[in-house]
């Protein structure tokens, strides 16, 4: 794999010739936030740009946020840390004092201190003054919530929108494709599919995203019948309006956060095959399928142009003994 050697750089939208795709005639593109960096890879790195601003203009002396074992959150903030020179503070859920996972070891390894705290410890961590609490150090740190979502991971994330609109006007124009179902004064519709954690990068997204897109959130987590509605309260409460259609699909789950059965990794399997580039085990592979199943349902068909964010997190396939 070549990954980018700049801090940030502009990811390719490709486009990506898939046999479940090409045989419906669905033109299906991916944007490669994979690119970014092995590390700080994908829609995490995004949602820290715009804490690091917020941690400057606060006088903040470092970062600290929360999260599991093999967060990809953590990951990226330690090496977002060590990149611009910023401390930084992972608070864990779990004691892997003695037994660091690899991503544990990358964190460490970029400069992060690690503090080990036990479950019934990790669930305040939605209080303000959680870290604070457990370390007086932490008052001068900017605090950022569990997956960088918040406010500014949101506005972060915009920029992933500007950037697509951009590009897939440049491949359109390319390919011809506006002119042949529709007016060229009409702006061609397009479909855009992202995998949903928090739902923060999706806000981002829809909140920058012209009207004639349609975003599809796919959620990864089982039992977020309710995100929809928490996605709405959010974007009231960070003040930000949606510009374009979107909704979540809470049907590909696949037995809920971090389940990967024997179907889902032969689909994977199956799909790095057929499109040469590798999907994390969590999230984009989750998101491929929905592609799939919508295409194959007859959903999207001849001419419809729908684009997949591979967001990224292909540090988390070690946590699953696939190869890098
Ligand atoms: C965290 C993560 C997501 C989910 O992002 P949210 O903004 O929390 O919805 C998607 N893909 C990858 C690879 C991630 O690491």
């Amino acid at each position: 794999m070549k990954f980018s050697t700049q801090l940030f750089p502009e990811t390719p939208l490709q486009r990506v010739r898939w046999p479940i795709t090409d045989a419906a005639g669905v033109h299906f593109f991916v944007k490669r936030e994979d690119l970014i960096n092995p590390y700080w890879s994908g829609n995490k790195w995004y949602k820290l740009r715009g804490n690091v601003d917020a941690m400057k203009s606060q006088n903040k002396i470092g970062m600290v946020s929360f999260g599991g074992g093999y967060s990809n959150h953590l990951h990226a903030l330690a090496y977002c840390g060590k990149a611009l020179q910023i401390p930084t503070v992972g608070i864990v859920r779990g004691d892997y004092r003695h037994q660091l996972t690899p991503t544990l070891r990358d964190c460490e390894a970029a400069g992060m201190t690690l503090r080990f705290v036990d479950r019934k410890t990790y669930a305040q961590r939605y209080h303000p003054t959680f870290a604070a609490q457990l370390d007086p150090n932490l008052a001068d740190y900017w605090v950022i919530p569990e997956g960088g979502a918040n406010r500014e991971g949101v506005l972060g994330c915009q920029v992933i929108a500007q950037s697509i609109q951009h590009q897939l006007d440049q491949h359109l124009r390319c390919f011809d494709l506006s002119s042949s179902s529709h007016k060229s004064s009409i702006p061609t519709p397009f479909q855009v599919f992202v995998p949903c954690g928090t739902a923060t990068t999706l806000m981002g997204l829809i909140s920058s995203l012209p009207e004639w897109a349609n975003v599809h959130g796919v959620s990864v987590l089982k039992g977020e019948d309710t995100l929809t509605e928490r996605v709405k309260q959010l974007l009231l409460d960070y003040g930000i309006k949606p510009h374009c259609q979107w909704s979540i699909l809470t049907g590909y789950h696949s037995g809920g956060y971090g389940k990967f059965p024997p179907d889902l990794k032969a689909f994977m399997q199956a799909f790095e095959a057929e499109c040469g580039f590798l999907l994390d085990p969590i999230y984009t592979v989750k998101m491929m399928r929905a592609i799939a199943a919508g295409v194959e349902s007859g959903r999207w068909s001849k001419g419809d142009v729908v684009v997949a964010i591979h967001t990224g997190g292909l540090q988390g396939r070690r946590g699953y003994d696939l190869p890098m």
